[in-house]
């Protein structure tokens, strides 16, 4: 889950970490308003969980509160990488000695996390990255000793500071890195990291939170549904209500499948045989009948599934738990629309025997299962 740039930073605040003042605003009068009240020039930045936004025209300053209502109009007016603007982060200009990046992220490899910073900030880090590797200090952080203060300080050195502004600079570090620890962070990020006189800001503001660990991060889920406003149909909103992974896509028949790889395929096989898919849902691992029947109705109930394909390999999804729960979402649901099942692997002769009872047949070859889905669905495509 991405934050966007405000959110961020009320969570860098919350860890004590420096930022410039600044407030989220929606029109141009609250811009306006703010500006005032503030009585500093600004720099007004879209937010959208996007990078890049300076390079695409969102971000502007402004010396007075009538040019803040200007350039707020302005930006609320645009559309980048294809998302409307909807919300800017109206903030004091600083006036910068030195720009720095820092960042914390999982190296997967390594199973560590490591601590990025360069004295080379503002631009695309990769660009550093690749152009002058040497610029950016890595330092991997041992998961059992953790980042301890005198690493902070050795990072701080390596970037060039000494006294006073190491031990503020690694202040700053082992504050991000709580942050990052504590937060369940795949990626938080500082670029642009604003040297000023006496100290550090943090102008910009990244938080990418592991969607895996939302449940520990409850304030969060809602804004994660927030931040899919837009982004997803209103089927797919509702799925991830109902905690389903589920895509739509513009065919008619409903795909159902346990795990990516095999969804995917089934995808595949569908299209390879010249059927269209309405949708495809992912039951993931283990499912129960409950949650079969769940994603069954789900899929039924969109309209123009015309035809659903459920293909499962039994693992530790059982195929006779699939069987209940299909059986027991079609009685629900009262729909008679056609049902092609593939199915193997643990329970799979109890799981046909179910079907078969209720007037569903099972096929052993995903081909023809594929097939048999696409003639059900009319085949007229
Ligand atoms: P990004 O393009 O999405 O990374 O957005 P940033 O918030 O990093 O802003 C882009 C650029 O605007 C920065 O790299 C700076 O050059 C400039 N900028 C942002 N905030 C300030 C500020 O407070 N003072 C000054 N002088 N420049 C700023
Ligand atoms: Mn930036």
């Amino acid at each position: 889950m991405k934050l966007l740039e405000y959110e961020a930073k009320e969570y860098f605040k919350k860890f004590g970490i420096p930022t410039p003042e600044g407030r989220m605003v929606e029109s141009s009068e609250e811009s306006r308003a703010y500006v005032e009240a503030l009585g500093k020039p600004v720099v007004i930045k879209v937010q959208l969980p996007v990078g890049g936004r300076g390079k695409a025209g969102g971000v502007k300053f402004a010396d007075s509160p009538s040019e803040a209502a200007v350039v707020a109009e302005e930006l609320l007016g645009m559309t980048i990488k294809g998302l409307k603007v909807k919300k800017l982060y109206v903030e004091e200009k600083i006036d910068i000695v030195n720009e720095i990046y820092l960042g914390v992220t999982i190296d997967r490899n390594r199973k560590q996390h490591v601590v990025l910073a360069s004295s080379e900030g503002g631009m695309d880090i990769e660009e550093v990255a690749a152009m002058a590797p040497d610029k950016i200090v890595r330092f991997y952080v041992d998961p059992v000793i953790g980042l301890k203060s005198y690493h902070a300080n050795f990072i701080a050195s390596k970037l060039g500071y000494r006294g006073g502004m190491m031990r503020r600079f690694a202040a700053f570090v082992s504050k991000l890195f709580l942050l990052a620890f504590e937060m369940d962070a795949e990626l938080t990020e500082i670029n642009l990291l604003v040297e000023v006189k006496d100290g550090f800001l943090a102008a910009d503001a990244r938080l990418n939170v592991d969607n895996n660990a939302l449940y520990r991060h409850k304030e969060l889920g809602k804004r994660l549904l927030d931040s899919y406003q837009g982004e997803l149909t209103e089927r797919e909103m509702e799925a991830r209500i109902q905690d389903l992974t589920y895509v739509e896509l513009d065919g008619d028949i409903g795909i159902i499948g346990n795990g990516a790889g095999l969804t995917m395929a089934t995808l595949d096989t569908v299209m390879l045989h010249g059927g269209k898919a309405a949708n495809f849902l992912d039951l993931g691992g283990g499912a129960t009948p409950e949650r079969i029947g769940k994603a069954v109705k789900f899929i039924l109930s969109d309209i123009r599934t015309k035809a659903l394909f459920v293909n499962v390999l039994g693992g530790i999804t059982r195929c006779d738990y699939t069987a209940e729960g299909i059986v027991a979402a079609r009685k629900e649901l009262g729909i008679n629309k056609p049902i092609v099942v593939r199915m193997m692997g643990t329970k799979e002769a109890e799981g046909k025997a179910i079907l078969k009872k209720n007037g569903i047949d099972t096929l052993d070859s995903m081909e023809e299962a594929a097939e048999q889905a696409v003639i059900l669905a009319g085949g007229d495509q």
